[in-house]
């Protein structure tokens, strides 16, 4: 009897094994998806074009702006077509709840009928705090590679803490994508934020709803980021490359807003509202570590993610050592160290990022691993995949 033929979507070179994309799925594919409703305005130097689009069709004529450094211009010329318009430009990383809550304040004083944040992630994550409470549509353009616009996550931080959801009130109703907007982001935050959507891409492998749907979502966008980033460390002007940037940042977004945040996010949100650590950069150093952890126990991923990173063999570990040279070609942030963070902070944040981190992670992990995860990255020692771990 003839063998049934295997059909292999999308599986770079000696990548035999694409099913076995999330801990737990066996050979035979059965998996459940879901996708979030948005509409993409992709396009560079038409974001007004577009925002003004997306404005009448909400129909909305006194939306509130949440505005960050650079989305001024962009903001003025939205206003001048709409005087009702009012702009919101208090806008702090990690969204501390007092900030939100006078934003809030602001929009019902306005009496404000939609929200567009034009800025990085902590614009968006302000328009999303502002949605969260008022239903309000957000129309989000970003200007850094953050993603948070592909998300339905929410993050608000007070005493110290953190505090992140999902709900569906605030994912952005219309994304647009301008890569004009991104031309003045300096070359390390780029290279940063760059980083922190590859993050996306790889933690989606392995976070709790991980489906062949994400898999393939995410390694796209790992093989579109490091073509664009190496292409902006060559040339910051280069338009394509700030293109391929956005673009490898939304599919990213969007496989991580499906499959949820694994134990890369969970570690990173827990630094940045406890140690207030600078979001991208703390991603860009913390990745290799949970790469390096996650290996043993998620050699499939591994394998298929090498391919997306252009490694030159397809073993577990080739994945790591291509990320580490994509880093060192980027001129990554190499250590938590120089980021602020001592070995004097691991007991204030080791509890809760225990207390986090999903049960499914590939590998589990104890307060030995994790404490050791973060002396090596404070001290930027070289990441490791431990065979027996
Ligand atoms: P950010 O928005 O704080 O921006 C970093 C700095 O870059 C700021 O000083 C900003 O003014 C400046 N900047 C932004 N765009 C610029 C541009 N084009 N040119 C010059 N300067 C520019 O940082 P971020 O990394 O984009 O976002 C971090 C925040 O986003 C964090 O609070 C993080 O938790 C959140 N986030 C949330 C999600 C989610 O799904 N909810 C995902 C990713 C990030």
């Amino acid at each position: 009897m003839a063998e049934t033929p295997r059909i292999e979507p999308g599986c770079g070179a000696g990548c035999s094994d694409w099913q076995h994309v999330s801990p737990g799925t066996g050979p035979t594919m059965s998996f459940m998806h879901e996708s979030r409703a948005q509409r993409v305005a992709f396009g560079a130097g038409q974001a007004l074009e577009f925002v003004r689009a997306e404005l009448s069709r909400t129909p909305s004529i006194r939306p509130l702006l949440i505005v960050g450094s650079a989305g001024t211009t962009l903001a003025a010329a939205i206003s001048a077509d709409l005087p009702a318009a009012r702009i919101w430009d208090e806008v702090i990383q990690h969204v501390p709840a007092e900030i939100a809550e006078r934003a809030r304040a602001a929009a019902g004083d306005a009496d404000a009928d939609a929200i567009v944040s034009i800025g990085g992630g902590s614009a968006t994550g302000l328009a999303k705090a502002v949605a969260l409470t008022t239903g309000l549509p957000i129309i989000a353009v970003p200007t850094t590679y953050a993603g948070s616009e592909a998300t339905d996550v929410w993050g608000v931080t007070e005493d110290g803490r953190k505090i992140t959801g999902t709900d569906p009130r605030v994912l952005p109703r219309t994304v647009v994508y301008d890569s004009m907007l991104t031309a003045s982001l300096p070359v390390p935050l780029s290279i940063s934020s760059g980083l922190n959507a590859l993050a996306h891409c790889v933690d989606a492998l392995w976070a709790p709803r991980a489906n062949p749907i994400n898999a393939g979502t995410a390694l796209e966008g790992a093989r579109a980021l490091r073509v664009a980033l190496r292409a902006l460390i060559a040339d910051p002007r280069d338009s394509d490359a700030r293109d391929g940037c956005l673009y490898g940042t939304y599919l990213a977004g969007v496989a991580f807003a499906s499959a949820g945040s694994g134990m890369h996010h969970k570690i990173c949100h827990v630094l940045g509202g406890t140690l207030d650590l600078p979001h991208a950069a703390t991603h860009a150093v913390v990745l290799p570590y949970v790469l390096a952890h996650n290996t043993p126990g998620a050699s499939r991923q591994a394998r298929r993610l090498a391919v997306a990173l252009g490694a030159q063999t397809v073993a577990p570990e080739s994945a790591l050592v291509a990320l580490q040279t994509l880093r060192t070609q980027l001129g990554a942030p190499r250590s938590l160290g120089e980021l602020g963070m001592t070995e004097q902070d691991i007991p204030v944040v080791l509890p809760q990022i225990l207390h986090s981190i999903p049960s499914s992670n590939p590998v589990p992990v104890t307060e030995q691993s994790v404490a050791g995860l973060l002396r090596a990255a404070i001290r930027g020692a070289e990441p490791i995949v431990k065979e027996d771990a």
